[in-house]
């Protein structure tokens, strides 16, 4: 299945999700599925997804889905390993056009209401992979192995947390396992 058939049919799941959740249902979720989805750019390593709003529009001003222009998705995400993320991922985009454009407390409450509570917890672990993927060295601990994958070396400048010893660089191979 192509990358955005994979991301049509989560994006479908999580607003027949969306509707089963009581707490929303005065919002405009029938609206969600006109939201132009895409992808973010394959090296991105910061961003997880995204809810883009039209031209000039305020975010004080949003009021739903026909103030978003797109909702962008990290590719990485929208592999097996990761789609319960995505699917989070793009609930909470989601709740973003539905006019929450910050993320305060109301906002939070309602990304807590995503049933998958798992996935709700990955961001973490996929901020790790795609670090991982994009590494070119690892800060190695020499005492108990540990690997922070980065892009540049550490020259000597880094000590491990735990055994204050000075993490060492370890070029990534070419056979490096997560690519
Ligand atoms: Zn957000
Ligand atoms: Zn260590």
């Amino acid at each position: 299945m192509s990358d955005e058939n994979v991301l049509a049919n989560l994006a479908k799941a999580v607003v027949v999700t969306m509707h089963q959740i009581p707490q929303l249902d005065q919002l405009p979720v029938d609206q969600l599925h006109k939201i132009p989805l895409g992808r973010l750019r394959r090296d991105a390593t910061r961003l997880h997804a995204v809810c883009r709003y039209q031209k000039g529009v305020k975010k004080s001003e949003i009021s739903g889905p026909e103030n978003v222009r797109c909702v962008d998705v990290h590719p990485a995400a929208l592999t097996e390993d990761w789609r319960r993320y995505a699917a989070f991922l793009l609930y909470h985009e989601y709740l973003h056009a539905l006019g929450f454009a910050g993320h305060d407390r109301t906002f939070r409450n309602l990304e807590a209401l995503w049933p998958d509570v798992e996935a709700q917890n990955m961001g973490k672990s996929f901020g790790n992979h795609l670090r991982r993927r994009a590494a070119k060295w690892l800060w190695t601990c020499p005492q108990c192995s540990k690997e922070h994958p980065r892009t540049r070396r550490g020259m000597g400048r880094y000590r491990c947390r735990e055994c204050r010893v000075v993490l060492v660089d370890v070029k990534v191979g070419p056979d490096k396992p997560n690519a």
